[in-house]
């Protein structure tokens, strides 16, 4: 069968991989996953299952034990996963942040001693810059290091962490003052501390809280939690690099190929949602014939594969862009912005093709419908990609005259 959103110019060693994640997906993820959604658990198993796989280290180097792939590869399985539950796309993409962040900018130090874990999922990583009073304005963080000897105390309190619970190592961006007197741009007096925890819920850590799960309307299966520092103490080398006052510039690197993900998650609820559209509109009959036969529901169709074509076409540009090492926030922020957008609408078409059925919980729709929105929040909503969008055209259209 023809399928949308296929990517020309693979190497063979992709397209194994694409294709054994593609298999995952569709004997391990889509049939348990609408259950496992509606309970809210935890997919332990799945999770099991991509670890074998080797998913957790998709791109961390070979020479700590990952495969050392590219983020197009790395985006491409996000895409066939999110076709199966974007829940567990969520619990790989704050691990590959992290790692990601910890490859880039980790002394040696820290490379040698979490990348071979995170590589075997036996560390697991979330990210943490959101607090209660800011998300999109993460220049106003509040929360804050200080310095005592060869250690750091950091109190305040995060929110919205994806992994909060289940992962072992946060990467938290604070404000520290250490060398940055009043009136330094607040973007150059953040730190990123590097805080590992046990998992769970409650007192994880001496000092660090972390509450329980909060309640969404979707997203489920995957932990989504606050986190409270109340004193917590952290080693000097536990600094993200090994100096402070870098903390803004290493988290917007994780947050942009974060974007791509983002990006490649929309994509694959978007196909989805078309199979089970396309699906359904040739078995539901009204006034004598399929509801496909319809020209309405014909160009609602069109209109939704087009919209994955697209979404897919912007998101394999920003990662190519990416994995060629130049600069892609802008194509990053433009995949974001259109596949999260595309996403949604396609959602919303695949719902009405089912008419009220869509609205009950025994179809697979129903999920996607509240799972949707997430995308159009996380890494930064529709108005933050505009601005960072906006920003470069003007850069790059600057009027000479
Ligand atoms: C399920 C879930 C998981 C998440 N996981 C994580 C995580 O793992 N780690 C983490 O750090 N964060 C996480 N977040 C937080 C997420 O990144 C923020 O919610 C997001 O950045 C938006 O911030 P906010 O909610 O504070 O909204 P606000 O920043 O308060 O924005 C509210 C509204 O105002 C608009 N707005 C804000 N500023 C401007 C402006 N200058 N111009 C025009 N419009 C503007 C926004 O677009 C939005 O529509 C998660 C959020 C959710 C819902």
């Amino acid at each position: 069968m023809a399928r949308l959103a296929q990517t020309a110019g693979l190497t063979d060693i992709q397209q194994e991989i694409l294709s054994t994640v593609r298999d995952f997906v569709d004997k391990e993820i889509i049939p348990v996953a609408t259950e496992l959604e509606h309970r809210d658990e935890y997919p332990q198993q799945i999770v099991d299952g991509l670890k074998e796989l080797g998913l957790f280290g998709l791109m961390i180097p070979e020479e700590y034990g990952g495969l050392g792939e590219s983020l197009l590869t790395y985006a491409l399985c996000v895409e066939e996963i999110a076709r199966g539950w974007m829940s567990v796309s969520g619990i790989i993409n704050t691990h590959f942040i992290v790692a990601y962040m910890l490859k880039q900018h980790g002394t040696q130090e820290q490379k040698d001693y979490f990348l071979p874990k995170m590589a075997a999922g036996e560390i697991r990583g979330a990210f943490s810059m959101s607090e209660p009073g800011l998300g999109s304005d993460v220049s106003a963080i509040t929360s804050k290091a200080v310095r005592d000897g060869d250690e750091f105390i950091l109190n305040g309190q995060k929110m919205w962490l994806t992994n909060g619970g289940t992962s072992s190592l946060v990467a938290v961006l604070v404000r520290s003052d250490e060398g940055h007197p009043e009136g330094t741009a607040p973007h150059k007096s953040m730190t990123t501390f590097l805080v590992e925890k046990e998992p769970g819920f409650g007192e994880v850590r001496p000092g660090l809280t972390i509450p329980g799960k909060i309640d969404k309307m979707g997203y489920k299966g995957v932990d989504t939690t606050e986190l409270i520092m109340d004193g917590l103490r952290i080693p000097a080398d536990r600094v993200l690099g090994g100096v402070t006052g870098r903390g803004f510039y290493q988290m917007m690197d994780g947050v942009e190929v974060g974007r791509v993900n983002v990006a490649a998650r929309g994509c694959g609820v978007a196909q989805r949602a078309f199979e089970l559209g396309v699906r359904y509109a040739q078995q539901r009959h009204t006034f004598g014939k399929p509801i496909a036969q319809h020209q309405a529901i014909q160009f609602k169709l069109a209109e939704m594969a087009t919209k994955v074509e697209a979404a897919h076409a912007m998101m394999v540009n920003a990662a190519r862009k990416k994995d060629s090492g130049e600069r892609n926030d802008l194509e990053a922020g433009m995949a974001k912005y259109l596949a999260s957008e595309y996403c949604k609408e396609v959602v919303e078409d695949a719902f009405r093709i089912h008419g009220g059925y869509g609205f009950s919980k025994e179809y697979e729709i129903e999920r996607l419908y509240r799972e949707a929105p997430m995308l159009l929040i996380g890494e930064g909503t529709a108005e933050i990609q505009k601005m960072i969008i906006g920003r470069r055209l003007l850069e790059e259209y600057r009027f000479q005259g």
